[in-house]
C-alpha cells in the first residue's frame, strides 16, 4: 500500500498527497517517484502511476508538463493524456469523474481545489506563485462553474528552510504579498504556503487548509531538490469519483 495522505476535500471530491513511500523505484528516486524527467528508470514510473491509479481506484490520471508558468488547461478525458503531460501546464481543471489530475513537486506545493462538479490542481513553487498559477486555476474553475471553493495547501518547503537572497524575496513579495519571510537564521526567505494562502483569499477562496510536512526536513517522507537534487517527485492528486 501507499503511504497517501488524505486532504480532506468536502464530498464529492476526493483528493490525497503522495510520499515517496511504497513505489518500485530505486535510490535516488525511492521509492514512489511518478515523474519520466528525473531520469529514473522509465518502466519504475510506469509502474509507480499503475499502483497510484490502482489504490485510488480511478480510470486514469492525467499530468502536465510543468514549466514553474501560469498555464492552465482543461482535461475532458484521458484521450489527450501523454506520459510527460499536457504541453506549458502547471494547472489541471476537471469536470470529468474518474480522470485524476496530478501535480508533481519536491519542495514546490501542490495545491489542490474543490467545489461542487470541479476539481483543480496548481503545482505551486516561488516563480508559480509570482506569475499567479492560483488565480488563473481559480478563474478557470469558475468558467467552468465552480462555486465556492475549497483548497488544501501540500507539502512543501517551509518558510523556516527556504532561503533566498532578499532581492528575491523583495521580488516575490510584490507579486504575492505574505511570502516573504525569515528563516531560523534570520535570513530572508519565502514562504509558500503563506503566499498562496495570501493569494487565495485575494480572489475570494477563504477555505483553505494544509496538510503541513516540509519536504526538506522530511527526508524519509518527502522528496526534496533543495536538499537531494537529483531526486524523485512526490504529488497532489484531486479528482471527482
Ligand atoms: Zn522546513
Amino acid at each position: 500500500m501507499l503511504d497517501l495522505l488524505d486532504a480532506g476535500l468536502p464530498a464529492p471530491a476526493r483528493g490525497v498527497f503522495t510520499t515517496r513511500q511504497g513505489g518500485v523505484s530505486l535510490p535516488p528516486w525511492d521509492s514512489l517517484n511518478l515523474a519520466v524527467h528525473v531520469d529514473d528508470a522509465h518502466a519504475k514510473v510506469v509502474r509507480n502511476r499503475v499502483l497510484l491509479a490502482e489504490q485510488l481506484g480511478v480510470e486514469g490520471l492525467a499530468f502536465g508538463k510543468q514549466v514553474h508558468g501560469s498555464g492552465v488547461r482543461v482535461v475532458k478525458g484521458l484521450s489527450n493524456k501523454t506520459t510527460r503531460g499536457l504541453d506549458d501546464t502547471d494547472g489541471l481543471v476537471t469536470t470529468t469523474p474518474g480522470v485524476a489530475l496530478v501535480m508533481m513537486g519536491a519542495d514546490c506545493l501542490p495545491v489542490l481545489l474543490a467545489a461542487d462538479g470541479v476539481v483543480g490542481v496548481a503545482h505551486v513553487g516561488r516563480p508559480g506563485l509570482a506569475k499567479g498559477v492560483l488565480p488563473e486555476l481559480v478563474r478557470v474553475m469558475r468558467e467552468q462553474g465552480a462555486g465556492e471553493l475549497t483548497a488544501v495547501l501540500g507539502p512543501g518547503i517551509c518558510g523556516r528552510c527556504y532561503e533566498v537572497p532578499a532581492s528575491m524575496a523583495g521580488e516575490v513579495e510584490k507579486a504575492a504579498p505574505g511570502s516573504r519571510s525569515t528563516t531560523r537564521q534570520g535570513t530572508t526567505s519565502v514562504d509558500l504556503t503563506a503566499g498562496a494562502t495570501a493569494q487565495l483569499a485575494r480572489v475570494g477562496v477563504t477555505v483553505v487548509s494544509s496538510v503541513g510536512g516540509c519536504t526538506l526536513e522530511q527526508p524519509d517522507r518527502f522528496f526534496s531538490y533543495r536538499r537531494d537534487g537529483r531526486t524523485g517527485r512526490h504529488a497532489g492528486v484531486v479528482w471527482l469519483p
